[in-house]
């Protein structure tokens, strides 16, 4: 995995939810009513992951709203013994037999049905870099997951994701909700997507191709490399973090006066990756792919 810049990719941003559970599971709503909420919300992309199936959801879909066929495997326990959960999207219903004892074996047969594979709340599931270094088939992580947050506070894995990227794993990381009741755990985490048309196809290429951020609410407008370091402009924030490895990096921060609506990092030279992290007023945070360098 290379950085491509979705900034500078041409297409729209979309706004995406890719982990929800229903009636067909253990949600509460059923997989109509679930696309209906999402949809009067304002998104435009919805996966349903209800677990251990894939639930058929292609005809909630509308010319403003692409809802994705995907599922939630539980996949063999992390190496202190938290069970390991693996979001598969763009599978066919029907789709079964898949292995459940080591994520990779699911994560190949995710990839060997024409799927994409990530590891879904790596801090709720108490996972540590041994258990994701060197996976294969695995597109990333869930740096946000919402209802982990607000469950048991468990929902951020950005220091999990470091650790990988640390370590040269290049994964992407993806916003989600992670619902299972409206009214308490929609809305908190999301993906944006830049695709050249809203079709389930685009989407999922887009997402392949790492062209989206991930946010709880703060929205990156714009994100340039220059020849000398990273220039983003995004909505009124507290901090504009450049996320990087060991002690590179570096706070943009805002001390008194307006909020901070971009910063420019120059680079020092020895980062392998950067990222950006916005986070506002209210301390929710956005996160950008990571850069590569070198
Ligand atoms: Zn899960
Ligand atoms: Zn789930």
């Amino acid at each position: 995995m290379t950085f491509e810049n979705p900034f500078s990719a041409s297409g729209q941003w979309y706004k995406a939810n890719l982990h929800a559970h229903t009636t067909e599971s253990d949600g509460k709503l059923s997989p109509a009513q679930v696309a209906i909420h999402y949809r009067r919300q304002g998104y435009h992309i919805l996966a349903i992951t209800d677990h251990e199936r894939v639930t058929p959801a292609s005809e909630y879909g509308a010319h403003d709203f692409v809802c994705l066929e995907g599922l939630e495997i539980g996949s063999g326990s992390s190496e202190s013994g938290g069970s390991f959960h693996i979001v598969g999207l763009g599978l066919p219903v029907g789709f079964s037999g898949y292995p459940k004892d080591h994520p990779q074996a699911t994560l190949d047969a995710i990839a060997a049905a024409g799927g994409l594979g990530f590891v879904a709340h790596p801090y709720w599931s108490c996972l540590v870099a041994h258990d994701m270094v060197g996976l294969r088939n695995c597109l990333g992580i869930e740096v946000i997951n919402y209802g982990c947050e607000i469950e048991i506070a468990k929902g951020i894995s950005s220091i999990h994701w470091d650790d990988l990227l640390v370590r040269g794993e290049r994964y992407l990381a993806f916003g989600v909700d992670d619902g299972h009741r409206c009214g308490w755990d929609f809305y908190g985490g999301f993906t944006m997507v830049k695709a050249p048309e809203l079709t389930p196809e685009a989407i999922l290429t887009a997402l392949r191709r790492g062209h989206c951020y991930s946010s709880m609410g703060p929205i990156i407008h714009d994100l340039r490399l220059t020849d000398d370091g990273i220039e983003v402009e995004c909505t009124p924030a507290q901090m504009i973090n450049f996320v990087a490895d060991n002690q590179n990096g570096w706070c943009a921060l805002r001390e008194r006066g307006p909020l901070l609506t971009g910063a420019r990092y120059l680079r020092g030279g020895r980062e392998r990756y950067v990222r950006v992290e916005v986070v506002d007023a209210a301390g929710l945070r956005a996160w950008s792919q990571p850069i590569f360098f070198g």
